[in-house]
């Protein structure tokens, strides 16, 4: 785990470059993508013994089987976010070294469509959804205070971009523009080093 702004969390896996988040507040912490498998959840534990919310930046099983090692607990998505198993596990068959015998696919308990904000004590985070790209239901998540964003895959750093088959790739330079927006001096990639030269 990397403390990349103050109260600000990344695990950098060397599987697949993949970035997780976690956010410290005074109260509460949030959990951006819950990763490969139950090891993530223990990470969170060795730095805060705070209550967890979890946020999904989206589906696909690299940012979501690590959800029942979280659990009980509110699990944040879009409300395009949906549990289908062809698009979870699609690939992950390729990587059964890295993921549970028998994955658990958890849906969200709750949803939003364009905004949210969450205050952990201290501090608050806003989810955004911009519109589709990577998928139908991307999140954003912006730290205001210390001017970081958490993009998903909505943002890969050292990989070509991936599309599948809910990508919207003419839509994804609107995506772009308005993370840039919000002018972030750090961004965390969904997969790759975080960096404030992302674009
Ligand atoms: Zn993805």
């Amino acid at each position: 785990m990397i403390e990349i702004a103050t109260g600000v969390f990344v695990k950098r896996h060397e599987e697949l470059d993949l970035n997780l988040g976690l956010v410290v507040g005074d109260r509460e912490c949030l959990v951006i993508d819950t990763g490969l498998n139950d090891a993530f959840a223990a990470d969170v534990r060795k730095i805060t013994p705070l209550p967890w919310r979890v946020v999904l930046t989206h589906n696909h099983w690299d940012h979501v089987l690590g959800t029942p090692a979280f659990l009980p607990c509110e699990i944040w998505a879009h409300e395009n976010c949906t549990v289908d198993e062809e698009i979870l596990l699609g690939d992950a068959k390729n990587y059964p070294e890295l993921i549970p015998v028998d994955p658990v696919l958890v849906p969200p308990t709750h949803t939003f469509k364009n905004h949210k904000k969450f205050d952990l004590g201290g501090r608050t985070v806003e989810l955004h959804h911009f519109g589709p790209s990577h998928t139908s239901h991307d999140v954003v998540v912006h730290v205001p205070d210390v001017d970081v964003v958490f993009a998903g895959d909505v943002v890969e750093i050292g990989a070509p971009v991936q599309f599948g088959p809910d990508a919207t790739p003419e839509n994804w330079p609107n995506v772009i523009e308005q993370i840039k927006r919000l002018a972030p001096a750090m961004v965390v990639p969904g997969h790759g080093t975080p960096t404030a030269e992302w674009t």
